[in-house]
């Protein structure tokens, strides 16, 4: 009998298969338990991503792009991870050119990042590229998306790409050898499988794989984690005009909303999360204490894309069982904010929660070790390496961080090289241990840029039966370039 039948008579005789291994009897231990292994599937790539994301689209997109017969593994039913779960808007394409005189807007990263913005114009799924005015101006380009439609776009360009797509199916170990990953263990619905290849890239964002190959990693647990929300029936224009009328106004940006140019598409209220405009105090001391604030993008007529409710956990969100209290905590918390929103916001007297994220987002799980670790002197001083596979030319902390004269500076290839591993490579924001040149890396579009630059170098690895640290920075640079990915020099 095969292992589906078996299953389906085990299934309709009542007799539960074990999702791995046979559990063997125990021996009266009640807190354990043994599991016998056992011989399971095993499919075949050339490149196998784990994490479909925002790093890991573009890294599939790139390496299928490349030539590599590509696998992405995704552990939810949709590709996007916290791009479509986090924060307000995309950051960013450009540099902070503002605070600089004389310095010009220009557009650093390129490539896949923006196809997918072009993807998504089509479809109404994009502000497009907007700048930030108003009293917080620092952050220059507002680029904001609609969560359900990138979800879409990603998913069709990885078919389009020809990448196999894994979705539903956990990484959930690795097979090491020397060492060399050999094989990505997944667990579905259809049980336990083996994904070969010959390079691999890490996009969890938590670094599980790298973790399970047992590179070196940190849990620093220096940020709160996070579920942020849609707010449905809300109107925008009523909104703008109390925070304007209390003079509580801080950043305001325009672009493409409901299908028409010159909307507002960012506001917030004076200073984000903290609010000290004149607002009642009632709610600013109310949505400061549930860690929450009014800083949004909105794609759409009456709908606030992201209000993001904040949580901080005492431990590392890689323990489960404290991320199971805080994801009840987080979700009575988004209640108390709409409730504050309805009293107090005028604008939104009837506004509903319409989306959630399906788990909390974490800005920083576990940070890998790489060959390189970019360091906030790299950033701010625009440091680039002779080994860049992007420029970038954002920081989370302008004013306070800037990139010197309104510059880039560039990630190297060797900080997405996993330590002692000879065919891993790293992309997203579990790259970076330094809190604040992190506070740069782990943004959105330099996600993107890294995924792009991983997927590139992961298929030309595969191709050449190469490890990561033998492909010669001139050929990948070649790709990269091919790829529309943009340098300074
Ligand atoms: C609350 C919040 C607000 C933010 N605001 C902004 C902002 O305004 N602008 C900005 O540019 N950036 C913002 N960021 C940062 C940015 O969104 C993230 O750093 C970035 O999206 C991370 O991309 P990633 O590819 O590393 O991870 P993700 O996009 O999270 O991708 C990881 C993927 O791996 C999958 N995965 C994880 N583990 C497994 C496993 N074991 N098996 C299979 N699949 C797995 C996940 O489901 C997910 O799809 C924010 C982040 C947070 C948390």
């Amino acid at each position: 009998m095969d292992r589906r039948n078996f299953s389906k008579k085990m299934m309709m005789t009542g007799i539960a298969l074990p999702a791995a291994g046979r559990i063997l009897p125990d021996n009266g231990d009640q807190d354990k338990f043994k599991e016998e292994a056992g011989k399971y599937p095993a499919r075949v790539f050339d490149v196998v991503v784990a994490g479909g994301g925002t790093a890991g689209v573009v890294a599939a997109v790139a390496a299928a792009r490349n030539g590599a017969k590509t696998a992405l593994i995704e552990g939810k039913g949709y590709a996007g991870g916290t791009v479509v779960e986090g924060g307000t808007a995309l950051h960013s394409f450009f540099n902070l050119w503002k605070p600089f005189p004389g310095v010009q807007k220009r557009q650093v990263v390129k490539g896949i990042a923006q196809e997918i913005i072009d993807r998504l114009m089509v479809v109404g799924g994009t502000t497009g590229h907007g700048d930030v005015t108003g009293k917080i101006d620092y952050d220059c380009v507002c680029t904001a998306i609609d969560t359900e439609l990138y979800k879409l776009v990603a998913l069709e360009m990885l078919n389009e790409a020809g990448v196999s797509v894994f979705t539903n199916t956990l990484v959930a170990g690795a097979v090491v050898k020397r060492s060399s990953i050999e094989g990505v263990i997944t667990q579905s619905r259809m049980g336990r499988e083996l994904f070969r290849g010959r390079c691999f890239v890490d996009s969890t964002a938590y670094g599980d794989l790298s973790a399970f190959a047992g590179a070196e990693y940190k849990e620093l647990n220096d940020h709160p984690v996070c579920n942020s929300m849609g707010l449905g029936n809300v109107n925008i224009e009523k909104l703008y005009a109390y925070l304007v009328k209390n003079n509580a106004l801080g950043d305001l940006a325009y672009g493409m909303r409901s299908g028409k140019d010159g909307q507002i598409i960012r506001f917030g209220s004076e200073s984000g999360y903290t609010i000290k405009g004149k607002l009642p105090q009632e709610f600013v001391d109310g949505v400061v204490s549930l860690g929450s604030g009014l800083i949004t993008t909105t794609v759409h007529d009456n709908y606030l894309m992201f209000i993001k409710v904040n949580y901080k956990l005492p431990v590392s969100p890689t323990n489960r069982d404290e991320v199971a209290k805080a994801e009840l905590k987080i979700r009575q918390n988004q209640y108390k904010t709409l409730e504050l929103f309805r009293k107090y916001l005028p604008g939104c007297e009837n506004a509903f929660i319409a989306r959630t994220s399906p788990s909390l987002n974490i800005r920083r799980g576990r940070t890998i070790t790489c060959d390189y670790d970019i360091t906030l002197a790299d950033v701010i001083e625009a440091r680039h390496f002779d080994d860049d596979i992007m420029v970038y030319g954002f920081h989370d902390s302008a004013p306070r961080y800037q990139i010197r004269n309104g510059g880039t500076y560039g990630v190297p290839f060797k900080a997405l090289i996993v330590k002692n591993i000879d065919n891993l490579l790293a992309a997203g924001m579990l790259i970076t241990s330094d809190f604040q040149a992190h506070m740069s890396t782990r943004n959105t579009v330099c996600c993107m840029g890294q995924g792009q630059a991983a997927g590139t170098a992961a298929a030309l690895c595969a191709s050449r039966n190469i490890g990561t640290r033998d492909l010669k920075y001139s050929d990948l640079r070649a790709a990269l370039e091919k790829g529309n990915v943009y340098f300074e020099s």
